[in-house]
């Protein structure tokens, strides 16, 4: 290494005499870099903030630490700003919104630089095409992408997904995970609540996981339950880890029903342990007391017309007034009102509300969408406070849930500055080094010389979510500036119509 950099360093050297000697008495041609001056600088890694300086050359960082402006060269003055890695969301949902927004303004408001899609065992398939698409149409952001094990399932299964599949269903199954992967997908996801995962077992999982670890990838899990069973279901995906020998990402940390509220404390001491035995497991959180997903998931038997396991799910949930419909085509009357409200203005109990719901979703082949307000903070807290929790915000362009356009401001400016449940170098290495560290990118999540030029200026004294239940696409304060591989793309509260996003692969 050494020696070849200095061999390069001599022939440029000589190549600059060569050129610099005819045209010695013209002016110097403006640099073609970029400074960030007085800047705190928060790294990525965790470390205090420096105060100092930043120069972009391309779609890279150049140089940091104390540096003054040269001759001509473009200078930013972040007086009174943090300058810091762009944020890296290892759970976005953006596939649809990619195709009517590339500029994903939701999301580089944030200081989102690199989203990561295909979460909860559902991606585009083949991903060779939709990698191809989005080459074409470059977003403003960069943009990674999952394999997604309910896909491969359907690839396989097709409707006949109800059962266990054969032996050499999950022989074909592992075959197209390495498709995936040799396609450029960065790891596999699963969502083992939903309809086609849920019917998976263990070994299925742990065969397509050793697949996708085989091809250096890693597992995204939404586990198969985070109400009740949540102790077991973190054990399956423990299990699924070891045996397969893979990295484990688990999706949205979370104790959703009042019969695990306040066991953050166990449910860290079992992962805790599984760290300790080798088990490379990290985990991402999202800002939260409320889930966003389908109506079905509440019910863990699946028995969704049956009184009794419907009345169990409403108990476990907090009650009726706790589960909002934020989307359903058959009915938008219910749209925005809780499942209590639906019921009293339909003269029935929230049991059988439910079923009504369930049966007008089946008829018109669709499922209601809620918002489930079941976690409490303490918990959230819990997990926000250990050092391999990553913030990620399990939203995307256009979601219903504020959380798609809140996330990362929330965290700095409600967790960070007003409850101090985190520094903000901490909060930061959460966003940008400990995600890339996951997905085994070494030239992006730091501020380093040669790494990505993926960065955000932002007020730490203003910087705050907006979104809300009500208005989840309101956009926060305090993101100054957003640099996508060395080009700004948010600025002065807007987009700026750049779009230099990469499809980042392995
Ligand atoms: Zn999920």
């Amino acid at each position: 290494m050494h020696n070849s950099r200095r061999i390069i360093s001599i022939l440029s050297l000589a190549a600059l005499f060569t050129v610099a000697i005819p045209f010695a008495f013209r002016a110097a041609p403006a640099p073609d870099t970029l400074l960030i001056i007085n800047a705190q600088l928060a790294d990525g890694t965790g470390a205090p903030l420096i105060n100092g300086a930043l120069r972009i050359r391309g779609n890279r960082i150049m140089s940091v630490g104390k540096l003054s402006p040269a001759p001509g060269e473009r200078v930013i003055d972040a007086r009174g700003l943090v300058l810091a890695p762009g944020f890296i969301d290892v759970h976005n949902h953006s596939l649809e919104g990619l195709d009517s927004d590339p500029l994903a303004e939701t999301q580089i408001a944030q200081g989102i630089t690199t989203a990561v899609e295909g979460p909860d065992g559902e991606s585009p398939w083949p991903v060779k095409d939709w990698i191809e698409t989005r080459k074409q149409h470059p977003a403003a952001l960069n943009l990674a992408i999952f394999a997604g094990h309910a896909t491969i399932r359907s690839q396989v299964m097709g409707k006949d997904f109800k059962r266990v599949a054969t032996p050499a269903e999950i022989e074909k199954m592992v075959q197209l995970t390495w498709q995936a992967m040799n396609e450029g997908a960065i790891g596999l996801s699963s969502g083992l609540e939903y309809e086609v995962g849920s019917y998976s077992n263990t070994a299925e999982l742990i065969a397509i996981a050793r697949s996708a670890a085989e091809h250096g990838g890693i597992y995204s899990t939404h586990i198969r339950d985070e109400a009740d069973k949540a102790f077991d279901a973190l054990l399956e995906e423990i299990e699924i880890a070891e045996q397969a020998h893979i990295p484990v990402d688990h999706s949205h940390i979370k104790l959703g029903t009042v019969g695990v509220w306040g066991k953050a404390p166990e449910y860290i001491r079992v992962i805790e342990e599984a760290r300790n035995r080798g088990v490379d497991f990290l985990a991402d959180c999202y800002p939260y007391e409320a889930w966003h997903s389908n109506i079905k998931v509440i019910v863990s038997d699946r028995h969704y017309e049956n009184p009794k396991s419907v009345e169990k799910a409403i108990t476990d949930l907090g009650g009726a007034d706790r589960l909002t419909i934020t989307e359903f085509k058959p009915s938008s009357s219910y749209l925005g009102h809780s499942l209590a409200e639906i019921a009293k203005s339909n003269k029935l109990s929230p049991v059988e509300m439910y079923i009504r719901i369930i049966r007008e979703g089946d008829a018109a082949n669709t499922e209601a969408q809620v918002i489930g307000h079941s976690m409490i903070e303490s918990d959230i807290k819990a997990f926000y406070q250990q050092p391999w929790v990553m913030v990620a915000s399990d939203g995307g362009i256009g979601a219903a849930h504020p959380r798609g356009a809140g996330t990362f401001p929330r965290v700095l400016g409600r967790f960070v500055r007003e409850k101090h449940w985190l520094t903000l170098p901490e909060a930061i290495r959460k966003m940008t080094s400990l995600p890339a560290q996951r997905l085994g990118w070494k030239d992006r999540g730091v501020l380093r010389e040669g790494a990505y030029a993926d960065l955000v200026l932002f007020d730490p004294a203003a910087v705050i979510d907006h979104a809300t239940f009500t208005k989840p696409q309101e956009l926060p304060v305090g993101i100054e500036k957003v640099f996508v591989n060395g080009v700004l793309v948010w600025n002065d509260a807007k987009s700026t119509g750049a779009t230099p996003g990469l499809i980042i692969t392995r």
